[in-house]
């Protein structure tokens, strides 16, 4: 649904952007390709909604080499979105599976706050960002 319809200038020329309400599965789609472009493990990451009891995981397969988010089903988008960006900067500082002496290190919290305040500024890929697939960021 298109809201308004106005124009910036950038680098000198006019363009024509629209301001769109964006459905929550949107927000969630595009929030997952944001941190893609911007927070890349080196490694696939496959994000799942599934039914679980807490508010989400993450595991690597070492024999796919893929990491598998899980995200508790259900909630509302802005405690799914938390929940992702938790569990995507345990995605980005891993040492492994059988690191359990301190999961959320120094390094997780440095990672964490950094998706956390690029995420803050940016606006679903709104307004005049870069182009689609170029980073917004570079962590
Ligand atoms: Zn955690």
């Amino acid at each position: 649904m298109v809201d308004e319809e106005f124009t910036f200038a950038r680098r000198g020329a006019t363009q024509k952007v629209l301001s769109v309400r964006l459905s929550a599965a949107t927000k969630w789609r595009r929030t997952i390709a944001w941190l893609r472009r911007n927070f890349d493990p080196h490694y696939e990451i496959r994000v799942r909604s599934v039914v679980m009891k807490d508010y989400g995981d993450t595991d690597f397969c070492m024999k796919t080499l893929r990491f598998f988010v899980r995200i508790k089903k259900g909630q509302p988008l802005g405690v799914k979105l938390d929940s992702l960006q938790h569990e995507w900067a345990h995605a980005l500082t891993w040492e492994g599976a059988d690191t359990y002496i301190e999961e959320h290190s120094p390094e997780w919290g440095v990672a964490y706050a950094k998706i956390y305040r690029t995420f803050l500024q940016w606006d679903y890929g709104r307004s005049n960002g870069p182009l689609l697939g170029q980073r917004e960021f570079s962590f």
